[in-house]
């Protein structure tokens, strides 16, 4: 009896020092991301936050990153972290980190909470060793959103832990939200949010929205532009403040025809042009998140080689080459549309 209670104690014991063993950023070798918007701002250029899930996504982002020498927020929506595992998370992403070191980098790297929605969650990845999250009240009230908003940064605050609010909703599907309509930011609205909860950055509404199927365009008309005056008309409120862009992927043309060609079924499928995103990346515009240009990458090599070499099913010789299209996807956008390249 005393034995099976001194066994169970001591496992309890275990499990506890198990978890609680990574239980701050810093243990493992990320930063928040307040140092990183301010050379951005300074800079001119956005960081990228990229999605991922899985191990291969992972090593792509953070090779990617490393061979371009751009600092990177790794991010998980609340989905992504149950589908790769809230313990084993804070494992892979200090097994990255250790990488990049390896390969000799020094490049910045956070760990960000995309779309958190509600108070635990953000807690939750916080102690698990997130350096940065996101509170996503834009569906609520403005006042709901402001408290909501407001109790974590209080928590992660504490934890020098940097925080993400939104204001205005984007149309499209994500992981975690979704809706039907775009509701543009009100300027006159964001230095109030901004003073009241002390987020450290407000992500925007002004015409990016989530998934692969942006706009809905008829044949032969244009995207629309980003509403830039908007942007603007925030920038002059929020002077010298971090502004972030969801939703921001270009859905790269050749890769939904490398999908199409090989069996998919992606159509009109329209992203936000790179020209855009340049132009947003040298404003206030500190973090632009990119997810489904990623997806697709991967999709599009996945197909290719299922369809060019029927007879493969080691996933090393399907898994390999994505990783490798995403390598390249990656470095493409530190370079050529956030300028985030060389300012490691
Ligand atoms: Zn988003």
């Amino acid at each position: 009896m005393r034995r099976q209670r001194l066994l169970n104690a001591t496992l309890d014991f275990r499990k506890e020092h198990i978890v609680n063993n990574l239980k701050h950023y810093k243990d493992l070798g990320l930063v928040n991301t307040r140092e990183m918007f301010k050379k951005a701002m300074k800079g001119g250029y956005a960081v990228p936050a990229y999605n991922f899930n899985n191990m291969e996504q992972l090593q792509a982002i953070a090779i990617g990153c490393v061979e371009s020498k751009s600092p990177v927020i790794l991010q998980v929506s609340g989905s992504a972290r149950k589908y790769a595992d809230p313990t084993l998370l804070p494992h892979l992403v200090k097994g990255a980190v250790a990488m990049a070191r390896k390969m000799g980098s020094p490049i910045s790297i956070a760990l960000h909470l995309d779309h958190g929605d509600s108070f635990e969650l953000a807690k939750d990845c916080i102690d698990s060793g997130f350096s940065s999250v996101m509170l996503d009240g834009s569906h609520h009230s403005f006042d709901e959103n402001v408290m909501l908003t407001k109790a974590v940064v209080d928590y992660a605050h504490e934890r020098d832990v940097t925080v993400e609010g939104e204001l205005g909703v984007l149309a499209g599907v994500e992981d975690e939200v979704s809706s039907t309509v775009s509701h543009y930011t009100k300027p006159e609205e964001v230095e109030e949010f901004v003073e009241k909860t002390g987020v450290d950055s407000l992500a925007i509404s002004i015409g990016t929205s989530h998934g692969a199927y942006k706009f809905k365009l008829k044949p032969g008309e244009e995207v629309p532009s980003l509403r830039f005056d908007i942007l603007k008309e925030i920038e002059k409120r929020l002077p010298g403040y971090p502004i972030v862009l969801h939703g921001a992927s270009s859905v790269t043309p050749e890769h939904v025809a490398l999908i199409n060609r090989y069996g998919g079924k992606l159509e009109s499928a329209v992203g936000i042009p790179a020209e855009q995103l340049r132009q947003a990346a040298r404003s206030a515009v500190c973090k632009i998140n990119i997810d489904s240009d990623g997806r697709l990458a991967m999709t599009a090599l996945i197909r290719q080689i299922f369809a060019e070499k029927p007879a493969e099913f080691d996933p090393r010789k399907y898994l390999g080459p994505a990783r490798g299209e995403l390598i390249k996807m990656i470095k493409h956008k530190n370079i050529t549309v956030l300028g985030s390249a060389d300012h490691a």
